[in-house]
C-alpha cells in the first residue's frame, strides 16, 4: 500500500537509522528495528485513537522491510474457499491480499476501527468487525458465523431469522453506498471536506479517504521524537513530500503548536503551573522567532507550484497576528520569485472570538479549533476526564462562539472552517452548516461519514435547527433535538 511506503520514506526515520549505523555501528537490520520500534512507541503513546491505530501500519511495513534486510520470506494469506476470515489482527499488507469473492467478511480478536486495514476492507466492501476478544480464535474452522460491519455485531451459529434480517439489511445498505462526490447538501450547497493530518503517510491516506485537501497539518507532530531542531532543508523536504502528494489541492500547514500538553524535546519550555494558559502556540513561536522564521522559510519554499496556506495556532490578540505577519513578510522578502502565501488563524481562544471582527481584517481565513475553544470557553481542561462532559463542543456556549466567529468572518469576506473534533460529529455537522461554516476538516476515517451526513441535509432546515439550539440549556438537549428533528442515521 502506497501510504505505508511514506512511513519508510519519512526523513526523520531515515535520519535515525543512519545515525544508529554511523554512530552506534549497528548493522542495517538492527538499526532499522530500533528506529521502527521507537516510532511505534511514539504513535502508541499518542492520545488520539486514530493516531494510535497507525502503530499497526508502521509495525507491518517495518516488519516487511526487516524481512527483506534479514532475508526471511514474507507472509501470505492462503485461502481455498469463500468464508469469513477470523484472525487475531489484520495488517494492511495482509488486507491487500483480500479477495472479495473469497473473503465474505472479516473478524479480528484485536485491532481498531481506524486502522488502515479496516479502511481497505471498507473500500473493498468487505464487512469487518474488530476487537472481539481472544475467545474468537478458539472457534472451529467450519463454524457458521455472521456479522454486521455497521454495528460491529457478531453471531455464532445464527438462526434462520437472524440470517434473513441481515440479508435484508445488506440489500438496503448497498444502495446507499453510491453518494455524490464531493459533499453536497440536498439543496446543492457544496461543502469542501478536508483532512487533518500529522505527516507524510497520512497525506496519502487522506486522499484515499476522499479528502479534497488538507485543512490542518499539525506540524509539531513531524518532529516529536527529535532531540535537535530540524534544519530548514529537512523541514522543506518534509513539507515538499506532503505537497507533492496533495498536488494542487489546498494544504494548510499550522505553525508549531507546542506548550500545553505538547512538548518538543529540542525546545526547552519553562515549567508552568498552568501550561494550557501559558506559553503555547503562537506565543511560544514569537518567543523563539528564529524557529518560526526557519519554519516559514521551509513552508514558503515548499509552496512553489502548490496551494499551501499558513495557519497560526492559539491566537489571542491582533498584536500577535501582526508580529507573526511581520516575520512572514521579512521571510517572503528574503526569498525571491514566490507568490504571497495565504495566512489564516485558528480561532480557539474566547478572546479571538470576541475580537474576530478585527482579526478578520488581518488574515485570509479562520479555522475554528473546537477542541481548544471548548476547553477555554467551558473552563474545562481537555485532558481531564472528570470534566470531559463540560468540554463539549455541543454546549450552546461554544456554539454561540462559533456563530459569532462565522458572522465576523463573513462580514469581512473571509471563509471559516472547523478543524476540531466537533466537525466529525454527525450531530454537530448540521448545526455547523446551519451556522454558516464554509468548510470542514476532519480525521481521514471520518470523511465518508461526514459526507453521508451532509448529503442528507437541507440548508434551510439546518439553519432553523442551528438557531433553535443556541437557545437550549446544554449539550444533551442539543443532541436529542438534532437527532429527533433530522432523524438522520448517525
Ligand atoms: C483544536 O484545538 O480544535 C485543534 C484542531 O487543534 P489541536 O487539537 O491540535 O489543539
Ligand atoms: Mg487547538
Amino acid at each position: 500500500m502506497k501510504t505505508q511506503l511514506y512511513y519508510i520514506e519519512d526523513p526523520t526515520l531515515l535520519e535515525q537509522v543512519h545515525q544508529l549505523i554511523v554512530s552506534e555501528k549497528h548493522c542495517a537490520a538492527v538499526s532499522w528495528k530500533k528506529a521502527i520500534e521507537a516510532m511505534i512507541n511514539t504513535y502508541q503513546e499518542l492520545e488520539d485513537s486514530y493516531l494510535q491505530a497507525r502503530a499497526i501500519d508502521i509495525k507491518d511495513v517495518g516488519g516487511r522491510v526487516l524481512e527483506v534486510l534479514t532475508g526471511e520470506s514474507s507472509r501470505t494469506l492462503k485461502l481455498s474457499h469463500p468464508g469469513i476470515l477470523v484472525t487475531s489482527d489484520l495488517t494492511p499488507s495482509l488486507a491487500l491480499q483480500l479477495k472479495q469473492n473469497l473473503v465474505l467478511g472479516i473478524c479480528t480478536s484485536a485491532g481498531s476501527v481506524t486502522a488502515h486495514s479496516t479502511l481497505i476492507a471498507n473500500t473493498l466492501g468487505i464487512p469487518m468487525v474488530v476487537g472481539v476478544g481472544t475467545q474468537l480464535l478458539s472457534l472451529a474452522t467450519d463454524s457458521q458465523i455472521a456479522l454486521d460491519g455497521a454495528t460491529g455485531e457478531l453471531w455464532i451459529e445464527p438462526s434462520q431469522t437472524q440470517l434473513q434480517e441481515l440479508q435484508t439489511k445488506q440489500t438496503s445498505t448497498s444502495s446507499k453506498l453510491h453518494l455524490p462526490e464531493p459533499a453536497i447538501t440536498k439543496d446543492g450547497k457544496k461543502i469542501p471536506l478536508m483532512a487533518n493530518i500529522i505527516g507524510v503517510a497520512d497525506a496519502e491516506f487522506a486522499l484515499e479517504c476522499g479528502a479534497e485537501g488538507v485543512g490542518l497539518l499539525r506540524s509539531e507532530f513531524l518532529y516529536l521524537d527529535r532531540q535537535n531542531q530540524p534544519t530548514e532543508e529537512e523541514e522543506y523536504e518534509t513539507y515538499r513530500a506532503i505537497a507533492q502528494i496533495i498536488g494542487t489541492r489546498p494544504l494548510t500547514i499550522r505553525t508549531l503548536d507546542i506548550g500545553g500538553d505538547k512538548q518538543l524535546p529540542y525546545i526547552k519550555l519553562e515549567s508552568e503551573a498552568n501550561p494550557f494558559l501559558g506559553c503555547r502556540g503562537i506565543r511560544q513561536s514569537l518567543d523563539t522567532p528564529e524557529i518560526l522564521q526557519t519554519q516559514l522559510r521551509a513552508i514558503l519554499r515548499a509552496s512553489y507550484g502548490h496551494n499551501i496556506k499558513v495557519m497560526l495556532p492559539m491566537v489571542t490578540s491582533v498584536q500577535e497576528v501582526r508580529a507573526a505577519k511581520k516575520i512572514l513578510t521579512e521571510v517572503e522578502n528574503s526569498l525571491s520569485g514566490l507568490n504571497k502565501i495565504k495566512v489564516g488563524i485558528m480561532v480557539e481562544v474566547p478572546a479571538a472570538v470576541i475580537m474576530a471582527d478585527q482579526l478578520a481584517q488581518e488574515v485570509d481565513f479562520f479555522s475554528i479549533g473546537t477542541n481548544d475553544l471548548s476547553q477555554y470557553v467551558m473552563a474545562a481542561d481537555r485532558t481531564n476526564s472528570q470534566v470531559a462532559n463540560l468540554a463539549n463542543g455541543l454546549e450552546p456556549a461554544v456554539l454561540r462562539m462559533i456563530q459569532q466567529t462565522v458572522i465576523a468572518a463573513h462580514e469581512a469576506g473571509i471563509s471559516v472552517s472547523v478543524c476540531g473534533q466537533l466537525g466529525s460529529n454527525p450531530v454537530a455537522v448540521p448545526i455547523l452548516l446551519g451556522l454558516g461554516v464554509d468548510e470542514l476538516s476532519v480525521a481521514p476515517p471520518a470523511i465518508s461519514t461526514v459526507r453521508r451526513v451532509i448529503s442528507q441535509l437541507e440548508l434551510s432546515e439546518v439553519e432553523a435547527i442551528a438557531h433553535s439550539v443556541l437557545q437550549f440549556d446544554g449539550a444533551q438537549s442539543v443532541e436529542e433535538y438534532v437527532v429527533a428533528q433530522l432523524g438522520i442515521e448517525i
